[in-house]
């Protein structure tokens, strides 16, 4: 979206719309405030699309808080584990409870990881969703026939989900709220009234022109580029991250027929890995290489080499393991305070928010999963920028696609299946459903032809009337934007996602030609 307005005046512009951004500008709408929400690129392009798409409280970050006795460690564990049961509630169609194990073939460690993740479960409270379990030899061969034999273990649950579409559904449930959103529009210049305070900031358009933007807050949401904004903000100000690369893979065949995920619990250098289920294939991730921010997004080859040898070691029986796509992220990792453990796995993943003195309020570090306890502590800085207490929301917000609470939603994604499956193919069915939960029929009111409603690939059943959808009502401007972030292609299987980027272009040019003529469909 762009404007042309001369210069729109907003309570909040919210800088970067990825979890943390898309979760501010939304709890700042529920909450009253006109809302600015400005992204760089498309949303969710960057590492809110580049996760383990894990919701967890983190197993590695309970076992450091018992190891290191540190009673903050715990309690962020049990406030993400509150967070994990909402957000599979909230968009039960985006977010699904997901069983892992963590393998052993010794009783001692059996124990250990028993007693560890008995208290995981407890840590959870009314928020559990399944209580772990002792899982015998058999039982892992079954789930995991290619895991290298003997392993028993303990299986425990966590929450997966589609972090990118997720990270969309939230800023258009904020767009629903009145919240006006930029794509494809970085923030070049922030303004400042006579006083030195903040007060506004320019884009750049993707015309090359320019707006400016007048609020009387200022939130940098930009993850790693949280210090590239404040160093706009006041040029002399110190750097409060880290950037840690996290590089995933996905292999081409299935690993986990059963459903279930692999945690491996101790890398040689002291991590863990996943293994995952992941569109009938297989995730693997994933590293944590201090880098430079430019550096975040592009795997290299000794980190690809680094996890599949860990596959080769775990799946002996697979033989060698084809990738069908890989991609990184960075970790918005908050520099170590003095006399806190060194290397970037063994940094605290908390979040911190900051207001300079020109008034910038920064929340940087963090995880998906607890996005909005996050945003409710930016929007406290951003109340005492404004001089007033914000109002609590009288009522829940359903996210776009959903309805009130998660067994309603459910529900009516099990009538509203029924009666597409007479008209559509099951796979079909299930990826729109999975997508868009119970706003699927806008994606098929989309088709201009029923052959707009054949799917485009065998990888993902992504249709022409799905690339019109994601044009009209999702933001989606460049194939990359649809390829990778409103339908998964792209992670999934990078060669399918490249032999459709021209026709995907071809439509989105006839829709951004449609828009100029027309008015959107509802
Ligand atoms: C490898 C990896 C795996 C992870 N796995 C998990 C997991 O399983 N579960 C979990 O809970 N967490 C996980 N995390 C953490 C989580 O993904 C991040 O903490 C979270 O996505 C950060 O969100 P964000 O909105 O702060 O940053 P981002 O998603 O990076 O968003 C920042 C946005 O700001 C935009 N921007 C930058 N500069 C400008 C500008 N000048 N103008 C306008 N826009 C700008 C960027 O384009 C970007 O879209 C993982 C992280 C990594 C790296």
């Amino acid at each position: 979206m762009t404007a042309n307005d001369p210069t729109p005046r907003f309570d909040l512009l919210v800088i970067g719309a990825g979890a943390s951004g898309a979760s501010i500008a939304f709890e700042a709408a529920r909450r009253g405030l006109s809302v600015a929400l400005v992204e760089g690129r498309d949303i969710a392009s960057g590492t809110s699309s580049r996760s383990t798409k894990l919701l967890h409280g983190g197993v590695r970050y309970l076992e450091l808080a018992f190891r290191r006795f540190d009673r903050r460690q715990l309690l962020l564990v049990r406030e993400a584990l509150a967070e994990r049961g909402h957000w599979l509630e909230a968009a039960p169609f985006l977010a699904r409870r997901l069983e892992l194990l963590l393998p052993t073939r010794q009783p001692t460690a059996k124990l250990y990881y028993g007693i560890g993740l008995a208290l995981y479960d407890a840590l959870a409270g009314r928020r559990s969703i399944g209580a772990s379990r002792c899982v015998s030899a058999a039982e892992v061969s079954r789930s995991l026939p290619q895991l290298a034999p003997g392993h028993g273990g303990v299986a425990y649950s966590d929450g997966q989900f589609d972090d990118a579409r997720l990270n969309l559904l939230l800023a258009r449930t904020a767009a629903g709220l009145g919240v006006r959103v930029w794509t494809h529009t970085p923030v070049i210049e922030l303004l400042r009234n006579g006083a030195g305070r903040l007060n506004g900031a320019v884009l750049q358009l993707p015309d090359g022109g320019s707006q400016r933007l007048e609020a009387a807050a200022v939130v940098n949401a930009t993850g790693i580029g949280a210090d590239t904004i404040r160093r706009l903000a006041q040029p002399d100000v110190a750097p409060r991250l880290q950037v840690s690369r996290g590089v995933h893979l996905v292999l081409e065949a299935d690993l986990c027929p059963g459903g279930t995920g692999l945690l491996v619990p101790s890398t040689d250098d002291g991590r863990v890995l996943f293994v995952l289920p992941f569109h009938g294939r297989t995730l693997v991730g994933t590293t944590d290489t201090a880098c430079a921010g430019e550096a975040a997004e592009t795997p290299s080859a000794a980190e690809e080499a680094y996890l599949l040898d860990y596959v080769r070691r775990w799946f002996p029986a697979h033989g060698e393991p084809a990738v069908a796509s890989r991609w990184a992220g960075g970790r918005p990792l908050l520099l170590p305070e003095a006399g806190e453990a060194g290397g970037t796995a063994g940094i605290v993943r908390e979040h911190a928010v900051e207001t300079l003195p020109c008034g910038l309020v920064s929340l940087m570090g963090g995880k998906w999963t607890t996005c909005r306890p996050m945003a409710l502590d930016a929007l406290a800085a951003v109340a005492e920028q404004l001089g007033r207490p914000l109002p609590e929301p009288q009522a829940a917000t359903p996210i776009h696609g959903a309805v009130a609470d998660g067994p309603s939603t459910r529900e009516q994604l099990a009538l509203l299946e029924q009666t597409l499956l007479q008209r559509h193919a099951p796979a079909l069915v299930a990826h729109l459903l999975a997508g868009h939960g119970l706003a699927a029929e806008a994606v098929l009111a989309c088709a201009t032809s029923a052959a707009e409603l054949e799917p485009l690939s065998a990888a993902i059943p992504l249709t022409a009337a799905e690339v019109r959808h994601a044009a009209r009502h999702e933001w989606a401007r460049e194939p990359a934007d649809v390829l990778e972030r409103r339908c998964r292609l792209g992670f999934v299987d990078r060669a399918e996602a490249e032999r459709l980027c021209e026709p995907v272009r071809v439509l989105l040019l006839q829709e951004l030609e449609r828009s100029r003529e027309s008015q959107p469909c509802g």
